[in-house]
């Protein structure tokens, strides 16, 4: 098989992998669409940390591994088609794209051949050649591998702009039934305690950029029965105390021929309430207690929960927009981050008395409105929101 063709297969391959940047890959429901390349490559728009978007290439390095995890298609013994590239052969392949504007950055992961250490060099090897050798000054998302060194890790972080660990599961029982010999404390946890020790104790490298990169993980939301609660629960713990960036959630989706094909396809809807949550956690300022979990630890599908919060808390006792501070502005639905900001800002210059001061400040008015009082007083059209 040519390059090209290979670097084909192996990024529309590489669409059954969770998405780090922005959701869908190049057949999973797009939004935006994918771009493609003349040569077919599958290069999709991403969101950058600060918001600028790029045209990034998702691929693998190589689809072989001999790991057998329940729920992967590259596990070991499934019956597909495999590619592989060499560090070089792929650095200036990716490097040729980047001259044309294919591509103005990549997410490389692998399949695991050769053990944690040698996959883990390739990966490093490739990153290294692309910035040392061809200068390349643009995005690349590094994923460390199950088994990476600690020196592995902190050469990833010098190379790249995100480092990625899969934790898949929440914790230990679980992830044995997703990955039975990926071990959860030494091969996933700790390569992201040391991407925090590293980036605590070290100075970052400045030969490129001076920054060390942010850190991000993903789950397999549902896939080995755990419930909301132990996800986010694990979820919080990284972002206290390892920095996590951002956790992602995949909602599970049987592959055929792995041991997990007959298992229900998880609602997709149960990402997205994972996502809410996730924020609130991280930006709002709520604890786990205050979401609203089922008897069963999960989120509620039809319940935006930041919305049930407040419909519990707040419908009854409003809170006055001129006066509460940022962690209760932050509450109320329809303000987020930056608009309790605003809000802040703005009554230092006169008091905010009806919803088109507030819709001039970028807040869902009417979303907030059954959750405020403006001066004292109810927003005039909340009357007919429903209690
Ligand atoms: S190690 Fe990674 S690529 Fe290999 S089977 Fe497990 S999840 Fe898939």
């Amino acid at each position: 098989m040519d390059a090209i063709s290979r670097l084909k297969l192996l990024s529309d391959q590489m669409t059954f992998e969770p998405d780090a940047e922005r959701r869908p890959g190049c057949f999973a429901a797009p939004q935006p669409a994918p771009a493609r390349h003349p040569d077919d490559l599958c290069v999709h728009p991403a969101q950058m940390p600060g918001g600028k978007q790029i045209l990034l290439l998702k691929t693998l390095l190589t689809s072989a591994c001999e790991r057998d995890c329940f729920y992967c298609p590259f596990r070991a013994g499934r019956d597909f088609r495999r590619a592989t590239f060499q560090p070089e052969e792929f650095a200036s392949l990716f490097s040729g794209l980047a001259h044309s504007g294919a591509a103005e950055g990549v997410f490389l992961s692998s399949g695991l051949a050769g053990g944690g250490v040698r996959s883990q060099d390739q990966l490093l090897d490739t990153a290294d050649i692309l910035r040392n050798k061809l200068g390349f000054r643009g995005y690349i998302h590094l994923k460390i591998m199950p088994g990476a060194e600690k020196a592995q890790v902190e050469r990833a972080m010098q190379l790249a702009n995100r480092v990625s660990v899969n934790l898949e599961s929440p914790n230990t029982e679980r992830l044995a039934k997703l990955a039975p010999h990926k071990v959860f404390l030494e091969e996933l946890l700790r390569p992201l305690r040391w991407v925090d020790e590293i980036r605590r104790s070290t100075p970052p490298d400045k030969s490129w950029n001076g920054r060390w990169p942010s850190t991000v993980t993903q789950f397999v939301a549902g896939g080995a029965d755990e419930s909301d609660l132990e996800l986010l629960t694990t979820t919080a713990w990284l972002h206290q105390n390892v920095s996590l960036k951002r956790a992602y959630f995949s909602a599970f989706h049987p592959i055929p021929d792995t041991p997990l094909e007959n298992k229900a396809e998880v609602d997709p809807l149960r990402e997205h309430r994972l996502y809410q949550a996730s924020f609130l956690l991280r930006d709002y300022g709520f604890d786990l207690e205050e979401l609203p979990f089922t008897g069963e630890g999960n989120l509620p599908l039809p319940a935006d929960p930041k919305l049930a919060w407040a419909q519990v808390n707040l419908a009854e006792k409003p809170l006055e927009i001129n006066r509460a501070n940022r962690h209760d502005l932050l509450r109320i639905p329809g303000i987020g981050p930056k608009s309790a900001d605003a809000i802040l800002q703005a009554r230092r210059q006169s008091k905010l008395r009806d919803l088109s001061a507030l819709k001039k400040l970028g807040i869902l008015a009417e979303r907030a409105a059954p959750f405020l009082l403006l001066d004292g007083k109810r927003a005039a059209y909340q009357m007919s929101f429903p209690a």
